[in-house]
């Protein structure tokens, strides 16, 4: 059935629209709420939620359709961009991270340079503790408000967060991301543009951004990078079907020209692990989740 669309709601909506990786079946329900009201309606659906989704560039959704409800929080709030006080900035969820980090780059605000280069909404960052060049994300973040599943709000703080290297592990489970107080620091616009060409630069030539992808596939390990030990294993270019090793960065698993399943991608994956594994006992560890990874609905 093709995809239907009624306002913000699709049915039967192709989930290879959904993430940057360019893979998946169908989904049965596909809603973007823009306010609280509306995730508040949505959330009574408890029992038919399958997954929370911001951008999908950290996603990889299976190959079978899902019979339920994805909620994507990238329109969430968009109108209401940000609030800024006393260099705290109030920044909805749903919104873009480059847009955010191009918007207070425009003021001379220093600290967000990273997010440019990272292609995911803030909510997918905050979940991820995204970051790139030295600085993650939760070491910006002063608060954040959440929705649970049951409608009520709160306010978080670091605290309320075991937070390490692209993990976030929340002490209260299930609560959905409304938007985070970023602390940054008044700088020069020149500065920071400069800072943002010099890393977007770095960006373009090591990564294959042309290529869907969902960036590391792999989490570094605290000696040395995915990418090297995966190159050590000769990998740069196999393929399994559509899905392959990426020529100009290792550690990026590509869907070459838009035609791989989501079992070839996760076949390259187990494949590159085992390769890692019998080559060098390094046990890497996935940096990308499966769609619905996160929530127990
Ligand atoms: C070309 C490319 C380059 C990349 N470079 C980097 C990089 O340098 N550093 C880096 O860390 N990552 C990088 N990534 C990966 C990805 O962009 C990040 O992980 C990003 O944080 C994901 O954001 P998203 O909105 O796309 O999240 P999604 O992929 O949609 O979701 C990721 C997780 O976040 C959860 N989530 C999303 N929104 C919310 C919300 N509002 N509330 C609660 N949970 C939520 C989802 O349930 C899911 O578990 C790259 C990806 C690509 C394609």
């Amino acid at each position: 059935m093709s995809s239907v669309y009624r306002g913000d709601e699709y049915s039967y909506f192709d989930m290879k629209k959904l993430t940057t990786i360019r893979v998946g079946g169908k989904v049965s329900e596909f809603v973007r709420p823009k306010s609280i009201s509306d995730l508040r309606l949505l959330i009574k659906k408890k029992n038919k939620i399958k997954a929370i989704i911001g951008k999908g560039s950290n996603t990889l959704p299976s190959d079978e359709d899902v019979d339920g409800v994805i909620i994507g929080m990238s329109d969430f709030n968009k109108s209401n961009l940000l609030q800024v006080k006393n260099n705290i900035f109030t920044v909805s969820s749903g919104i873009s991270a480059p847009k955010f980090s191009k918007f207070v780059s425009n003021y001379g605000y220093s600290g967000a340079e990273f997010m440019t280069a990272i292609p995911g909404t803030i909510g997918g960052l905050l979940s991820m503790n995204a970051g790139c060049y030295g600085t993650e994300i939760w070491e910006i973040v002063k608060r954040v408000q959440t929705i649970d599943l049951e409608g009520n709000l709160h306010t978080r703080t670091a605290d309320d967060y075991k937070i390490s290297y692209r993990c976030l592990i929340p002490k209260y489970k299930n609560e959905i991301f409304l938007s985070a107080d970023i602390i940054l620091i008044k700088s020069s616009v020149e500065k920071v543009k400069d800072k943002i060409k010099s890393l977007m630069l770095k960006r373009i030539m090591s990564q294959p951004l042309e290529k869907f992808s969902f960036g590391s596939t792999f989490k570094n390990t605290k000696e040395i990078s995915a990418a090297k030990l995966i190159e050590s294993c000769n990998l740069k270019g196999y393929k399994i079907g559509g899905a392959q090793v990426s020529l100009k960065h290792a550690n990026f698993v590509i869907n070459a020209n838009g035609t791989a399943s989501s079992k070839e991608i996760n076949d390259l994956i187990n494949h590159i692990a085992t390769k890692v594994f019998n080559k060098t006992g390094v046990k890497l560890e996935k940096e990308v989740r499966n769609l619905g990874d996160g929530f127990e609905f």
